[in-house]
C-alpha cells in the first residue's frame, strides 16, 4: 500500500477538523481491500463479472461504514465512495458531516485501513491542509466503477427518500450535534457552574 502522511503533531493538536466536516474518500483499492475482508461477502462471491461485483459492492455498502457520493465533472457526475457521516446511510446525500470513524481519541481506524483521502491529507499548521489524492486522480481511479455506483445510487435514492430515511438521518444528526454541544459545555463548566480555567 502507498504510504501517505501519518498523523503529525499538527493533526494531534487540531483534533481532526477535516474529519468533523467530511468523511474521507476511498480509492477503489481501499474499497476492494475492505470488500475482501468483509466476511458476509465471501459467500456471495461466485464470479468476477460486473453484475456480480455490483451486487457485492451494494451488499457490502449497506453493511459498511461507507457511502456513495458524487461530485460534478465536465461530463456529468463522478461517483465514488467515502466514509459515512454519523447518523447517515450508504447513499450520501449529506454534503457535510462528522465521519463515523471519528472518536474523542481521533480516528478509530489503524493507519493502513484509512481511506486514501485521509492518508494523503497533509496537515498544515494554518489549516490550509494539502490533499494529495486529487480530484483528477479520483476521476481516473473511479472511472471503471461509474456504471456500478450510479446504478446502486439510482436504485436506492428514490426509495430512501420516499421512506423518509434521509429526513430521519438529518434529525438524528441534529440531535447528536446538540447533545455533543451540551456535553462539551458541561465539560467546560465546573461543578459550581463556572467556566473551568
Ligand atoms: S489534516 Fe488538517 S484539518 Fe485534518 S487533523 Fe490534520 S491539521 Fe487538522
Ligand atoms: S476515516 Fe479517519 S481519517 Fe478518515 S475522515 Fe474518518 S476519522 Fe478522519
Amino acid at each position: 500500500m502507498e504510504k501517505g502522511y501519518e498523523d503529525t503533531e499538527v493533526c494531534k493538536v487540531c483534533g481532526g477538523a477535516c474529519c468533523k466536516s467530511n468523511g474521507c474518500s476511498l480509492s477503489p483499492e481501499d474499497m476492494l481491500r475492505e470488500l475482501a475482508g468483509w466476511k458476509d461477502g465471501q459467500a456471495e462471491r461466485k464470479t468476477d463479472d460486473e453484475e456480480s461485483i455490483g451486487v457485492q459492492i451494494e451488499k457490502w455498502l449497506q453493511d459498511s461504514h461507507c457511502a456513495i457520493d458524487s461530485f460534478t465533472i465536465e461530463k456529468g457526475r463522478c461517483y465514488y465512495i467515502r466514509m459515512r457521516h454519523k447518523c447517515f446511510t450508504f447513499i450520501g446525500v449529506d454534503a457535510m458531516g462528522e465521519c463515523i470513524a471519528l472518536t474523542d481519541q481521533g480516528c478509530s481506524l489503524p493507519f493502513e485501513r484509512r481511506p486514501k483521502g485521509g492518508r494523503y491529507l497533509e496537515g498544515r499548521q494554518n489549516r490550509h491542509c494539502l490533499q494529495h489524492y486529487t480530484r483528477e486522480q479520483m476521476i481516473a481511479d473511479w472511472k471503471p466503477y461509474q456504471q456500478i455506483l450510479q446504478k446502486i445510487w439510482s436504485t436506492w435514492y428514490d426509495r430512501l427518500e420516499q421512506e423518509g430515511i434521509f429526513d430521519r438521518c438529518e434529525e438524528d444528526y441534529m440531535r447528536y450535534q446538540m447533545e455533543k454541544r451540551q456535553q462539551e459545555k458541561a465539560g467546560a463548566l465546573g461543578n459550581d457552574g463556572k467556566w473551568k480555567a
